[in-house]
């Protein structure tokens, strides 16, 4: 927000409306809270939701439609029939999706590792052996995607993230003239934090545009991919489809994963790409282990029987989501949307709420929060490095507590938020 309420006040208002919000705050602190709005976990409520899982497949159920028994070592690309399930979801042919065990990041991780210790299939030479590795990061964006290409040294980029996806023009700009940009990280649907889903214009060109790397990769997290928050739910783009008419079959990696469907913690995780990247990938996957948890699958399939099935259990979720979403968005226009000291996005899917305060006070806000008893992610923490670089955002996650605690929270970052901007407005007078 660039002129707020405030900064409309003369010197007297604005003294007056600094004690007002500190009498506020100090109420807020005799509370005593602890409350916890830092990530985006599912609650007890939503893991229930998938408490049948527990029991499954049951003890004389362990072969697949293939007769594959699940229990022994094997079948490093997945069950056949749970992939066949997520590729519907996701838009992707069953023959170009495998299925692994609990976390898409780990599979994120090993895709970076492996370029850079052995190049991938369009690479003249592995990545750690250029001087400098770069990838470009729409921003605000999913902090362990900046910190797996933080820890591996790769330099990143950001990238400005609008409604409907990245800057692609800023983005085309960019690759075509350094080939030292090997990647992107991108999170296509419902995206964490800001809520934007790519168009399929943006995915087009992204995948279209020339790049002066012959192995420039999109990391395609559609870790959202079917978590609507309204009736109507964003078609999964067919991104390899489109990579592959446009000459760049290989550009694609597209990852996604049950953990916001089921178990957070024991999910199945899902690794989609062309034929290509698919031989490289398990060349290196077979070398790391013999073969995913198959059971796990097994038990997935088993409860979700079909695609149709995935949709009504997210339908489930979003019951107990959507409730809390709006509570968040009530809160927020109640307490602040007249005095302008803030915007937010209003997501229709995923995890994430993305709450833009007064530039510069960010960071005051999560302190202040703190002091109060109320935890909120990191300042900086959706940007490359953990550097906001006008200290304005702040990421809200919604999922975890209950409607009472989160309403609660909310109210008390409303008045963090509002006191921030007094003493700020105040400071600048
Ligand atoms: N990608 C995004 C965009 C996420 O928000 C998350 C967190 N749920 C993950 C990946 C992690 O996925 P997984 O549990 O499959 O590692």
């Amino acid at each position: 927000p660039t002129q707020t309420q405030y900064g409309l006040m003369s010197h007297e208002e604005l003294v007056a409306e600094h004690e007002r919000q500190s009498a506020n705050y100090e109420r807020l602190k005799s509370e005593k809270l602890t409350l916890d709005l830092t990530r985006g976990k599912p609650s007890p409520e939503q893991l229930d939701l998938s408490a049948e899982l527990l029991s499954l497949p049951g003890a004389d159920d362990f072969r697949d439609g293939s007769g594959t028994d699940t229990r022994n070592y094997g079948g490093l690309t997945g069950l056949p029939e749970l992939r066949a399930i997520f590729a519907e979801l996701l838009n992707i042919p069953v023959e170009n999706l495998v299925a692994g065990n609990n976390a898409s990041l780990e599979i994120m991780h090993d895709l970076v590792v492996w370029s850079l210790l052995h190049g991938t299939v369009d690479s003249p030479r592995p990545w750690s052996q250029e001087s400098v590795v770069k990838f470009l990061c729409p921003a605000p964006g999913y902090d362990r995607h900046f910190a797996i290409t933080e820890s591996l040294g790769i330099e990143m980029i950001p990238v400005p993230l609008r409604e409907d996806g990245p800057d692609v023009r800023f983005i085309a700009d960019l690759v075509a003239n350094d080939p030292q940009i090997k990647g992107m990280w991108a999170v296509p649907t419902y995206s964490n934090p800001t809520g934007a889903v790519y168009s399929e214009e943006v995915a087009r060109e992204l995948v279209s545009m020339p790049t002066a790397a012959p192995d420039f990769r999109i990391f395609w997290d559609n870790a959202y991919a079917v978590h609507p928050l309204t009736e109507h739910l964003a078609p999964a783009i067919d991104i390899l489809g489109l990579a592959a008419q446009a000459g760049h079959p290989n550009r694609v990696f597209a990852l996604a994963s049950t953990s916001k469907i089921t178990f957070a913690g024991s999910g199945v995780s899902f690794f989609g790409s062309s034929t290509e990247n698919l031989t490289w990938y398990q060349k290196y996957l077979g070398i790391k282990t013999i073969g995913p948890d198959k059971v796990n699958q097994l038990r997935h399939l088993r409860f979700f029987r079909d695609a149709d099935g995935v949709r009504a259990h997210m339908a489930t979720h979003r019951e107990i989501l959507a409730p809390k979403f709006a509570l968040v968005r009530r809160i927020l226009e109640e307490r602040l949307g007249t005095s302008k000291v803030a915007s937010w996005t209003e997501p229709e899917g995923g995890y994430f709420i993305s709450l833009d305060v007064v530039e510069g006070t960010a960071a005051r806000v999560i302190a202040l929060a703190k002091e109060a008893g109320i935890a909120l992610t990191g300042a900086g923490s959706a940007f490359p490095y953990k550097k906001d670089p006008e200290d304005k955002n702040i990421r809200l996650a919604p999922s975890f507590p209950s409607l009472g605690e989160l309403e609660k929270a909310m109210d008390g970052v409303a008045t963090c938020v509002l006191l921030a901007a007094a003493e700020k407005a105040l400071a600048d007078k």
